[in-house]
């Protein structure tokens, strides 16, 4: 029956069904019933998934979506990409061990040298990698460890809005509150400082003077010897954030937060497990700023859409003792044959660079949109990482011109998009941010229809609103 009314994938199947319907499935009823409260994105996507291509996936009716939300940006090349399945099977007939701890085998060789080739020249020339329990928080985890040991310190530097994971360590460095609160917020000897997001400048100047101020106070921190703040063991962040609500850091910013760091013999910890591998436009963020971290963090698309994480670093560091970081299911050998069809097939396909010319279009449509809805407040990007701050056009705005966040209208333009056959997810403050992560294989027809699906949804989200109808099935998170 399924089978009979699927459409067939690609645009023409999704652009020929008829309209979606999000309908009851015992599937997911069974989840509700059975899965714990913490769950999340069920609650605001809630499809049974059974069968997934490139950036399409479908659901149990039948029913095509396309898949900005692509595992949290971790399908680079979609869904059951040829290259990543191929690699997968030939891994399997060959009879290699599936696990083997961290012990070495020729699929992880290969994989190790591929990462190396694509890291920039004097970065992979003196460095050292560990492969992590397989999550990037575990990253996360090790990357502080390695610092803490090698400076012998202790304090971490993280920054507001920032996510790294949900484990008790990458908690204390993370922004958000809400998790945090009913643990008595956070673990560990960190201090948090505004990470320069200038659309809500945490200094209220904005632009350049906001970059300055930013840098200034971190300067201070770093050199006054009354500052408070004992030379820390490292500053970890996010070169774009990611969950915190697709912030790009200026990049004068980063130069500044690089020399800044090296002056003080701090060792910087750029997390690039959410926009490692193409996804804003360069192989690495980090590149944008044509800087280089100490220690590199991946996860996500490094493992090809199964579970991998690293941490590359200068060979300086590599001060820690034998199993001062081990973990069981470090040697996963599926994931680093998956991730390393993905990474050649983003290398020899110039995927990063696709990002580039179809996220600049992404964003374009967003911006034209913008122009007749005052509520999206701010479209920004790099590359295929783009959000969409949503916005109460009613209430007046800051002395820097933004106007408070509407996470409601998000949660309700989230849905619309949804019933549109557009998988999107929300992030930042108040859930306010419409998040696009789109695979990198897009194409800029299926870029066209997605703009078009979301400006019809945002018209649907508005008539809503002002009909007075209370959105239904938005639980908050
Ligand atoms: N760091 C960043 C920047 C992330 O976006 C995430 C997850 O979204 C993590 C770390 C944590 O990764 P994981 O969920 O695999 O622990």
């Amino acid at each position: 029956m399924t089978a009979i009314l699927a459409a067939s994938f690609g645009l023409d199947g999704f652009r020929g069904q008829p309209p979606i319907r999000l309908r009851d499935d015992p599937l997911l009823r069974r989840q509700e019933a059975r899965e714990s409260n913490a769950r999340s994105y069920p609650r605001r996507i809630p499809l049974a998934l059974t069968e997934a291509r490139g950036i399409y996936v479908r659901d149990s009716a039948g029913q095509l979506f396309i898949d900005c939300l692509a595992g949290a940006g971790t399908l680079a090349l979609g869904h059951n990409h040829p290259d990543v399945v191929a690699a997968i099977r030939a891994t399997l007939d060959s009879g290699l061990p599936l696990h083997t701890l961290d012990l070495t085998t020729p699929v992880k060789d290969a994989f190790v040298e591929e990462l190396f080739a694509a890291l920039p020249p004097a970065f992979a020339r003196d460095a050292r990698i560990q492969f992590c329990g397989p999550t990037g928080a575990d990253g996360i985890e090790a990357a502080m460890k390695l610092a803490r040991t090698a400076t012998g310190r202790r304090t971490v530097v993280g920054f507001s809005g920032g996510y790294h994971g949900m484990t008790q360590g990458t908690l204390a460095i993370m922004g958000n509150l809400a998790p945090k609160r009913p643990l008595g917020g956070g673990t560990g000897d960190v201090h948090m400082l505004p990470y320069p997001y200038d659309y809500r400048c945490p200094f209220g100047l904005g632009g350049e003077a906001g970059v300055d101020a930013g840098l200034a106070l971190l300067d201070q921190l770093l050199s006054d010897p009354e500052s408070g703040i004992v030379t820390p063991a490292a500053v970890v962040v996010e070169v774009v954030q990611g969950e915190g609500g697709v912030v790009p850091a200026p990049l004068r910013w980063l130069q500044g937060l690089r020399r800044l760091t090296r002056a003080h013999g701090v060792p910087l910890v750029f997390d690039e497990v959410q926009t490692g591998l193409g996804r804003t436009g360069r192989l690495f963020a980090f590149e944008h700023a044509g800087i280089e971290p100490d220690v590199l963090v991946l996860s996500k698309a490094i493992g090809g859409s199964l579970p991998l994480s690293v941490v590359v670093y200068r060979a300086e560091l590599d001060c820690w003792a034998p199993g001062a970081h081990a973990g069981t299911f470090r040697g996963n050998q599926l994931a680093m044959a998956a991730g390393m069809a993905t990474l050649r097939r983003i290398r020899a396909d110039r995927l990063d660079e696709h990002a580039a010319v179809l996220g600049a279009r992404l964003t374009a449509h967003l911006r034209a949109i913008q122009v007749d809805h005052p509520c999206l407040g701010d479209v920004r990007g790099p590359g295929l990482m783009i959000g969409v701050e949503i916005v109460d056009e009613h209430r007046p705005p800051s002395r820097t011109g933004a106007r408070p966040a509407d996470g409601e209208l998000a949660r309700s333009l989230q849905r619309q998009c949804l019933e549109r056959g557009v998988i999107l997810e929300l992030g930042g403050r108040h859930g306010a941010v419409v998040r696009f992560l789109p695979p990198l294989i897009v194409e800029a027809a299926e870029v066209d229809e997605i703009a078009e699906r979301f400006r019809a949804a945002l018209r649907a989200a508005l008539a809503e609103r002002a009909s007075g109808a209370v959105p239904t099935g938005l639980a908050a998170e």
